[in-house]
């Protein structure tokens, strides 16, 4: 395990002073507090020996039951016995990592690729390989041809780690024509494919795109979450997987959990029932685009040398900055003028990424984030000038 390189920075840019365009985390002023705590007290005084006592290894039934209606919004069509749920989507990547990767495996990922991930491979020694991805998510012929070149090294390659909608940090999403391609790709070499869904309900402007694995449920384990839909407080998050890596899952879970928190799961079971989670799930996507359109318009105004995606949902801008410059090597400059955000190099297993930025557009208000980028840009254009 390693600690991050920018994390002694990250204490520095949760200052009040410094705008945060680092983090990820979910705006939750935008959650109705007083209606969910009056459901959390009558949870406890009508459930509280069951909420307050040990729970399954698989999870609570009834919030299993919930699990399955709310993917079913992206196509997934599953049954209570097919879920297990996770202390966050969090537990579950390093769960269904501990069941498959012994050291030396490869994991394939997206390049850039979520960091906690690329955190839990390395924990259990997986040999990370990173495929490109461009505005419409990964690129299926480089899957194609890694998985090629890496059957040909004799190389084993456990799973596909996919983020496909409204990826962290690249804020792209597989297209729905590539969709079918990557699973197809994956079934021709026999790689398991391990989807990462937290994002995919939040949208800014279409339905939700179809989830990979509504199109092959043998194939596909599906990582999903309430951190970002809800609140990510309660730390819950499920796996929806075949039933013999279910089994599996869940003995991992026990043992390193016993059980995931019945408080916690008990509670979002109860908010996803008696509260309108939907009519939820669309303010925080207007919210958030709100949020999105004040950072690329700030960004169009004020860094005109650099280049990025429009993303459509989610909560990350990916940005590319004026050939030369280091994102790495000019954080210290840039929490120095008080604006914060993590370096590209943090989404990359090798020593990539120095030339792009990750943006997160969630958390500061759209003031704060005009503010954020009028400050960076003063570091940037600076820079570009030295
Ligand atoms: N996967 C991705 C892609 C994420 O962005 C995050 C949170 N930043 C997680 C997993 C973990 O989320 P949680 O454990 O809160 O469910």
């Amino acid at each position: 395990m390693r600690a991050s390189e920018i994390r002694a920075l990250f204490s520095v840019a949760n200052r009040p002073e410094v705008v945060s365009l680092a983090g990820g985390m979910p705006y939750l002023e935008g959650l109705p507090l007083d209606v969910i705590a009056e459901t959390m007290q009558r949870l406890i005084a009508t459930k509280g020996t069951t909420a307050l006592q040990y729970g399954s290894g698989q999870g609570e039934e009834s919030l299993r039951e919930h699990i399955t209606q709310v993917v079913a919004l992206e196509g997934v069509s599953a049954h209570p016995d097919d879920v297990v749920v996770t202390t966050g989507s969090q537990s579950a990547l390093d769960l269904v990592t501990r069941i498959f990767v012994d050291p030396g495996d490869v994991v394939l990922a997206e390049a850039p690729s979520y960091v906690g991930a690329l955190g839990v491979f390395r924990s259990y020694q997986a040999d990370v390989v990173q495929v490109p991805l461009d505005a419409d998510g990964l690129v299926p012929a480089e899957l194609d041809a890694t998985l090629t070149r890496l059957a040909g090294e004799g190389r084993r390659v456990k799973f596909l780690y996919t983020v496909p909608t409204f990826q962290n940090p690249a804020g792209v999403s597989l297209s729905a024509e590539r969709r079918p391609q990557v699973l197809e790709i994956c079934r021709r070499h026999g790689v398991l494919v391990v989807e990462d869904n937290p994002y995919g309900l939040l949208g800014f402007d279409d339905e939700p795109l179809p989830a990979l694995r509504s199109y092959d449920t043998d194939g596909v384990l599906y990582l999903g979450s309430f951190s970002k839909t809800f609140a990510p407080g309660y730390r819950v998050g499920f796996v929806i997987a075949p039933h013999a890596v279910r089994d599996k899952l869940v003995l991992a879970s026990e043992s390193a959990v016993l059980s995931p928190s019945n408080a916690s799961q008990l509670a979002v079971a109860t908010y996803l029932e008696t509260c309108d989670w939907k009519a939820q799930i669309k303010a925080y996507r207007e919210l958030y685009r709100e949020r999105r359109d004040a950072l690329v318009g700030a960004l169009g105004e004020h860094l005109p040398g650099a280049s990025w995606n429009v993303p459509r949902g989610g909560f990350f801008v990916w940005v590319r900055l004026p050939e030369g410059l280091d994102a790495r090597a000019m954080l210290p400059r840039a929490v120095t003028a008080r604006v914060a955000y993590v370096p590209g190099t943090a989404f990359y297993f090798d020593s990539r990424g120095a030339d792009h930025m990750r943006l997160s557009f969630c958390f500061p208000t759209p003031e704060r984030i005009r503010e954020g980028v009028r400050r960076l840009a003063g570091v940037v254009n600076g820079e570009a000038e030295l």
